[in-house]
């Protein structure tokens, strides 16, 4: 029997990082589900006509306090929403320091949610699709070993150890236990079964593998009844399918609609990552405008993003340019070791945002940004307040519309790109397809 729709949220997520939130409501809304995409913690209650909300946060290399307080405030507005499932949402390559923060994280959720010290979870960053598989514990991409991957080399998050059992036990007091690729290929039954296993055994936190979408439906079925599931965004493909089955979720064709595209196309890269080095090189060898910001500097980092500014007034006109930190991982060495690696960080991260309003009170409209934390740094910057979500470029990565005071709230088209997404001619292939969407 159909079960009845109350109108409320059927899940709430709660994001580590902006990128990987449109990275997640693009695969919910790709699964069918109306999805309002807000930045922080909305400031009141809503009466909200949606299927799932996804906050996003800027958390994932704050202070593990703030972390927590901030997904708890997260969590409770959600609550306040009559939300009862619950997705907390990293990256697929497990970013995080060695104290977390997905491990104090997932542990202050499971104590708002199931009691102190109670209840049980997965992990699973599984994105398939983007070539983020697990394997008996062991995080790949590619075929490599995350450890192997150049992930290893990450500017505030490098990930030297693949195996996701020991990454976690080290950032939890809860033990953590792993359901390997036997069981999951079996399918949910067998999965549940092992989930039944593992807690008897006094285990909360279950690291499944996956391989492939087929695995992560078989993963989402067997979390059908469980409220709280953290994972990457992978497995939001598959999730929505639990309550369309028990009739609480209409197929919505029209959620990726956007206004039509107008003003000038930038990029703005603060992402050192691999995917991200190689795109910016295909950038410039079409022959495109870029600016490359100099972190050795010595200025302060309005004049430093006034000078960028300047520059792209004169090129705008003629098509997308490119402003860029990123560097190959020699580079960020040693300007980390100069500067200190937080400082650096956090010393581009505000020369980008502020280039970011500069262009856009220049006129720019379509504006692509690679990297999380430059992100997150960049819609801060721009007061944006909620995103909805429109067609994918790339695997988790879709354009969105948004609007912001920095241009009298007109429409701005906005990619956020997680550093190791896309393909190497994204930034160009991006402003391609937005504008063949009006033009098919
Ligand atoms: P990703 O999505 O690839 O992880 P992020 O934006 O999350 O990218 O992280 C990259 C971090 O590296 C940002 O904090 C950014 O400010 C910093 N960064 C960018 N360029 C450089 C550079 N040349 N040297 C040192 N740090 C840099």
């Amino acid at each position: 029997m159909l079960e009845k729709r109350i109108h409320r949220p059927l899940l709430g997520c709660i994001a580590d990082d902006f990128t990987g939130a449109s990275d997640l409501a693009n695969n919910l809304v790709r699964a069918g589900m109306r999805t309002i995409q807000s930045i922080g913690v909305p400031a009141d209650s809503q009466t909200l006509n949606t299927d799932a909300i996804v906050i996003s946060l800027k958390s994932r290399t704050i202070s593990s306090h703030e972390a927590i307080k901030q997904s708890l405030q997260a969590y409770e507005w959600l609550k306040a929403q009559g939300v009862e499932r619950f997705y907390f949402k990293y990256c697929s390559t497990f970013d995080s320091t060695p104290q977390g923060n997905i491990g104090p994280v997932t542990e202050a959720l499971m104590d708002a949610i199931y009691g102190e010290g109670k209840g049980f979870t997965i992990v699973c960053p599984a994105f398939p699709e983007a070539k983020r598989t697990i394997f008996n514990g062991h995080l790949f991409v590619g075929n490599e070993l995350l450890s192997d991957s150049g992930m290893r080399n990450h500017p505030l998050t490098p990930m030297t150890d693949a195996n996701l059992v020991r990454v976690m036990q080290a950032q939890t007091q809860r033990i953590v236990g792993l359901v390997d690729y036997a069981s999951v290929c079996v399918g949910p039954t067998e999965i549940q079964a092992r989930f039944q296993a593992l807690q008897n055994e006094g285990i909360a936190i279950a690291v499944v593998d996956a391989t492939c979408n087929q695995d992560l439906e078989s993963i989402a079925l067997a979390i059908a009844d469980i409220p709280l599931v953290t994972a990457g965004s992978g497995l939001a493909i598959s999730l929505p399918n639990n309550w369309r089955i028990r009739g609480l979720l209409d197929l919505n064709e029209s959620t990726d609609i956007l206004p039509p595209a107008s003003g000038y196309q930038a990029v703005i890269s603060g992402s050192c990552s691999q995917a991200s080095n190689a795109q910016v090189i295909d950038f410039c060898q079409r022959g495109w405008p870029s600016f490359k910001i100099d972190p050795l500097a010595d200025m302060s980092h309005v004049n430093m993003a006034q000078q960028a500014i300047a520059w792209a007034k004169i090129h705008l006109k003629n098509g997308p340019i490119l402003i860029y930190a990123t560097s190959q991982p020699d580079i960020v060495k040693s300007i980390q070791e100069k500067l200190g690696a937080i400082q650096a960080s956090e010393y581009i991260e505000k020369i980008l945002a502020e280039i970011a309003k500069g262009l856009v009170q220049a006129g720019v409209r379509q504006l692509v940004i690679a990297g999380g934390e430059t992100s997150g740094a960049i819609v801060q910057a721009l007061g944006i307040k909620q995103m909805t979500i429109g067609p994918q470029i790339d695997p988790g990565v879709p354009w969105m519309s948004v609007s912001s005071p920095s241009c009298q709230e007109e429409t701005i088209h906005l990619a956020l790109k997680s550093g190791n997404f896309g393909s190497i001619d994204f930034f160009t292939k991006s402003f391609t397809q937005l504008s063949n969407l009006y033009h098919d």
